[in-house]
């Protein structure tokens, strides 16, 4: 059965009832629905049925050991796909849904297992998007959604991002406008006394230990952690353009950029992922800039689009520096990190002698 892709322009806000209708039919007929998040457009189908979650992995070319996020409509729905839930569970939930926060429960019975990749453990999230959530009530059902590219490519943040990786393969794409907030959730893990970052993301660890001060977070930071990934599908490789994307890090602005420039020369067309700032110092080059703004909430909202253009660009390699790891800039520089294949330059590295610290 040929299936042609029907792309709804709606209302961020307040989405057309009809669009809404035509996406939530499509889920209760096991068809998959692209739709906007206040983090990256989601891949969505019925997390209650085995078949169409299936045609999620197959969709994205994702691997089936890499499980996916259930988005909820309003904190009772959690019972539906979780059980023995803790009382701390209620209070983040409270806090902080809806909004950019995974939690990692035990898993209900009727979860299929393909949508755990087998695991006891089901994530959990509310989306903060009226699109979303309006999807979720007019469904009536809990949907599994992960990103909605290809497999290990950056993730989408507009409609445009979802057809060009997927096209006919999604039934109805949700055109809500780019997303607010640019990257993923933050996955948090109950399943420990400690409670664990998973992943970071749209909410910020250093807001997450105000409630939670005993919050663990071992960032991965090299590509032998690979083998210490805490949560499946955190595999170094993952959100990737197709050029080569290297990383520079150091305090000493003038060492690094004298380092990057360096990196340039040795290429026929470099690309330059910088914010506002560091770009400026690049401006006699004839190379592609994509600027990510001012700030670490700028970069998270343009960073996917920004790795997606410089690829248009047919540049052979691209450059960025390390942001800080706080705040926002911390979900940042995990995904350069991840987009660089772990490629990372430390231009004023520490002796060896002098163990760096890790954080
Ligand atoms: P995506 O929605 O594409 O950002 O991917 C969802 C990510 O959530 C996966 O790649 C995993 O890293 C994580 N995840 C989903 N379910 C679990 C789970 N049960 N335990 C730990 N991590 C999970
Ligand atoms: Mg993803």
């Amino acid at each position: 059965m040929s299936m042609r892709t029907r792309v709804f322009r709606v209302d961020p806000k307040s989405p057309q009832a009809e669009a809404i209708a035509a996406a939530a039919r499509t889920i209760r007929a096991s068809g998959l629905v692209a739709f906007p998040t206040e983090t990256v457009y989601g891949l969505g189908a019925n997390a209650l049925d085995e078949a169409a979650v299936a045609k999620i992995f197959s969709a994205k070319g994702r691997p089936a050991n890499d499980p996916l996020i259930v988005h909820i409509k309003r904190f009772e729905q959690l019972r539906l796909v979780a059980r023995d839930i803790p009382a701390r569970a209620r209070e983040l939930c409270q806090r902080y849904w809806p909004g950019p926060l995974t939690l990692v429960l035990k898993k209900a019975e009727r979860i299929p297992e393909n949508l755990t990749a087998g695991l006891d453990t089901v994530a959990v999230r509310m989306p903060d998007h009226e699109v979303a959530l309006a999807l979720l009530r007019e469904a009536n059902a809990p949907i599994a959604a992960p990103s909605a590219n290809l497999f290990s490519r950056p993730s989408p943040t507009s409609a445009q991002h979802v057809l060009d990786d997927l096209g006919d393969l999604v039934d109805v794409v949700l055109d809500g406008g780019p997303t607010p907030i640019g990257v993923e959730s933050t996955i948090l893990s109950l399943m420990d006394d400690e409670p664990r970052i998973l992943r970071p993301g749209g909410i910020s660890v250093e807001a997450l230990r105000r409630t939670l001060p005993n919050l663990v977070y071992e960032p991965q930071t090299l590509a032998e952690d690979i083998a210490a990934a805490p949560a499946p599908g955190t595999m170094l490789r993952h959100y990737s353009p197709c050029a080569r994307v290297i990383l520079f890090s150091g305090e000493d602005d003038a060492e690094v950029y004298a380092a990057m420039r360096a990196e340039i020369a040795s290429h026929d067309r470099a690309g330059l992922l910088a914010y506002d700032a560091d770009a400026a110092e690049f401006s006699d080059l004839d190379i592609a800039i994509e600027r990510l703004g001012a700030n670490a909430e700028d970069a998270a909202r343009r960073l996917f689009a920004a790795l997606r253009s410089l690829d248009g660009q047919k540049v052979d390699c691209i450059l960025a520096r390390a942001p800080e790891k706080t705040g926002m800039g911390l979900a940042v520089w995990d995904r350069l990190l991840r987009a660089a294949s772990g490629a990372l330059v430390e231009v004023d590295a520490a002796p060896a002698d002098c163990p760096m610290q890790r954080n």
